[in-house]
């Protein structure tokens, strides 16, 4: 989608610290990030958000938990494990609008997160 900085990221138009891509996905390093290990992964294909989906888009999500799964192992967060966040709506703290999950490890997290 024309001026989204995520779909100009996964494509290599901005540059972004790659840690994760196949077909679907691309994963980079968060350029703020809140621990130790914090990484975005998002869709190649735009959505906004979840409130965006429909059934049709959301097939592209089959593999999304695996994907995870992949980078937080080879991220090192086995043993840590991790929290995963996707922020829906500038209320709930979304900034960019394209799909994004944080992948957020390496400390340990309280809960409530706020
Ligand atoms: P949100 O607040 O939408 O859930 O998360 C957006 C995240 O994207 C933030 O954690 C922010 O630091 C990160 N971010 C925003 N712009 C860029 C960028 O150009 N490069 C990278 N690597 N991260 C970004
Ligand atoms: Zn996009």
């Amino acid at each position: 989608m024309a001026d989204c900085i995520f779909c100009k990221i996964a494509a290599g138009e901005i540059p972004s610290t790659k840690v994760y891509e196949d077909e679907n996905w691309y994963a980079f390093k968060d350029i703020e990030p809140c621990a130790p290990v914090h990484i975005l992964v998002i869709p190649k294909k735009h959505v906004d958000n979840i409130l965006a989906f429909d059934e049709e888009y959301n097939k592209n999500f089959a593999d999304f938990f695996l994907v995870v799964k992949k980078i937080a192992l080879e991220a090192g967060l086995k043993e840590s494990g991790f929290r995963l966040v996707i922020n829906t709506g500038e209320k709930a703290g979304q900034s960019v609008f394209h799909f994004h999950a944080h992948i957020i490890g390496g400390k340990e997290m309280g809960w409530p997160p706020f």
